[in-house]
Formats: structure tokens, sequence, C-alpha cells
């Protein structure tokens, strides 16, 4: 297994297949931005799966595609086909904005995902516009594809900002309810300058459970997926709620996972510089014992925690290049 120097292990790789997106939610990419990668910068699909046979090798037992928007690159249910097939992946899951999720759900079912994330900040449609510049029926459709393909539990990611979204918490409490999702509320992150210029929206999210809890009787829960979150139960109904805290309550020394960019950067923190380069090294022709040498030394240096609240000026990229 992958031990950190801080004695945590690392069996989970968040796998960035893109860092451009369809959307340009506002707390994470600049309205209008284009200035992503070039695809050709990518790792292609056969270096995803060698890093990723490595990885197995190494302890990482769970995968979960992200982005950018993940279904943005052609023919993910195809890389999804062979990650789940490598020995020692158990579990293949996907972050996604929904958008495409309408035509993309069931070939990527069949391929082997079996859970899905998907952001969702807002049940109306004239907000979602402004949030994200995309169309909320076309998530909205797709999160019912999702649904219709077999995917179980497909949990909704809002990220709750004050005077934007902060009133719809019961909102989206009962669509999810009735939808059978389930939800999680996350603290907006300073990521980039987008993450900062949202910080005067940061809601501290035990503000959120004291004001469900005057509603409904919540009572502690939890949920398998290896995630952050602390989750509580609305008692009488199936709905589990997430609350995901990287300020008010941070959960570094649980953490369990590192981060490969699109480009083939490791990122062993979200909210910290470090970072190993590991196409260079792939091109270069490097074998799977090097490989595997470079690897355990960049979860050596993985850092013990973010900075987010002492130096929020820190992480000058996106979320959505290091892949959220
Ligand atoms: N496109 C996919 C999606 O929508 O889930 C995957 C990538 S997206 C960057 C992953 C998650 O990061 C989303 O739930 C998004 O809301 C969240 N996110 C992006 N920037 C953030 C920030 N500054 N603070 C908190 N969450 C952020």
């Amino acid at each position: 297994m992958l031990k950190d120097s801080f004695g945590r292990t690392i069996d989970y790789v968040r796998l960035s297949v893109t860092d451009q997106c369809d959307l340009r939610c506002s707390y994470c990419l600049p309205k209008g931005f284009k200035d992503f990668q070039e695809p050709e910068h990518w790792l292609n699909f056969d270096e995803l799966e060698r890093v990723i046979r490595v990885f197995g090798e190494l302890g990482t037992r769970r995968i979960r595609l992200t982005g950018g928007e993940p279904l943005v690159r052609k023919n993910l249910p195809q890389l999804a086909e062979r990650l789940i097939k490598l020995p020692g992946i158990e579990d293949l899951s996907l972050s996604t904005n929904a958008t495409r999720l309408d035509k993309l759900a069931p070939a990527l079912h069949k391929a082997g995902i079996s859970r899905i994330n998907a952001s969702l900040d807002t049940l109306n449609a004239e907000r979602y516009k402004s949030i994200t510049g995309g169309k909320l029926d076309k998530t909205l459709r797709g999160l019912l594809a999702a649904k219709e393909a077999g995917f179980h539990p497909i949990k909704i990611n809002m990220v709750v900002m004050k005077d934007v979204n902060d009133d719809e918490v019961e909102d989206m409490v009962e669509f999810c309810i009735e939808h059978d999702f389930t939800l999680r509320f996350i603290e907006t992150m300073p990521m980039g300058n987008t993450g900062r210029d949202a910080s005067h929206q940061y809601v501290p999210l035990d503000e959120i459970r004291q004001r469900l809890a005057q509603r409904y009787a919540l009572i502690d829960s939890v949920m398998a997926g290896g995630g952050p979150a602390r989750y509580v139960k609305i008692a009488g109904t199936d709905l589990r709620i997430g609350f995901i805290t990287p300020l008010s309550q941070h959960f570094c020394e649980t953490c369990n996972r590192v981060r490969l960019s699109a480009d083939g950067t490791l990122y062993t923190c979200l909210g910290q510089d470090n970072h190993y380069e590991l196409a260079p090294l792939l091109r270069a022709g490097i074998g799977d014992d090097e490989l595997k040498t470079h690897i355990i030394q960049a979860i050596t240096e993985k850092p013990e925690r973010h900075e987010f609240n002492d130096d929020p000026q820190k992480i000058v990229r996106f979320m959505s290049t290091t892949g959220g």
C-alpha cells in the first residue's frame, strides 16, 4: 500500500481526463475562459491505463474520472472499460456536470462505472444560467437519464453560496428526496482567482445544518464512498445529506487521495503547489519500476494539509485544472 509520511494510506486516484469544460461555474472558471491545454498534451488512453495499472499495483483501489468536464473527452466509456479491468481497481466512479449524461449514461453504466457525483447548484433555470452559463433542463435530463441507466447512488454536489443559492437548500433537499438522490453541500474554496473572488459568498456549512435541523429530524449517518463528507439522514426518508467542509472543519488527516491532471501532473494536495510531472517521464520511456519509484517519492512528499484559511492566495490554478 502507498503510505505518505504522515501515515495516511493513499488508495484513491482522481483522474482528470481533460481540463476542458462546457460550463463556466462562477467559482471555478472565468466567463469566456478558453485557455485550456491542447489535447495533444493530454495523456492518451494507453498512458492513462498504464499509470492506473501501476497505481493499482501500488494498492490503489478507487478511481474517479473527473475534469474539467470528463464527458467532454471523446470515447470515455472505452477508457472506463479499460480501467475497471485493471487488477486491484475495485471502484470506478465519475464526477460530472451531467450536461452530456442524457446521451452517454447507458454507455458509461455498461462500461462499469457504478457511481456518479453530479454538480447542481440551483433548480432555478435563470440562476443556473447565471452561475454556470448552461441550461438547467439539459442537466436535469442528464440526471434522469443516469437514474434510468441504473446508476446508484447519484450524489448531487451543491456549492452553497451566500445570496446566490443559499435560499434553495430546502428545495434541493425535497428534489433529492423525490428523485432518490444523495445530496452533498460543499464550501467554496479559494482556488484560482475565481474561487477567491467567490470567497465573500462562503457559507460555513454548520449554519446550513442548523437551519435544516429546525425543519427536519437529522440522524447522524455514514455512506460508503471514501470521501470526506460527514453525513446525516433525514428521519422518515432515505435521503442522506453530506457536508463537505474544507474550510470550516478540514479533513486533511483522513486524506486518502492524489489527483492526476489531464497533462499527467500528479498533484498530491488540492490546496498546495506540490506536484510531480509524470508525462515527461512516461514519454522518455521509463519502465514500470522506475514509474513506481517516482510515484512513491511523490506520495512521500504529500503535504500534511491545505492552507485555504491561512494562505488563501496560494493556489493559482483553477479547480478544473487540478481535477475536482
Ligand atoms: N465537471 C465535473 C463536475 O461538475 O463535477 C468535475 C469537475 S468539477 C471542477 C468538480 C467539483 O468541483 C464540482 O462539484 C464543482 O462544483 C467543484 N468546485 C469547483 N471549484 C470550486 C471551488 N472554488 N470551491 C468549491 N468547489 C468547487
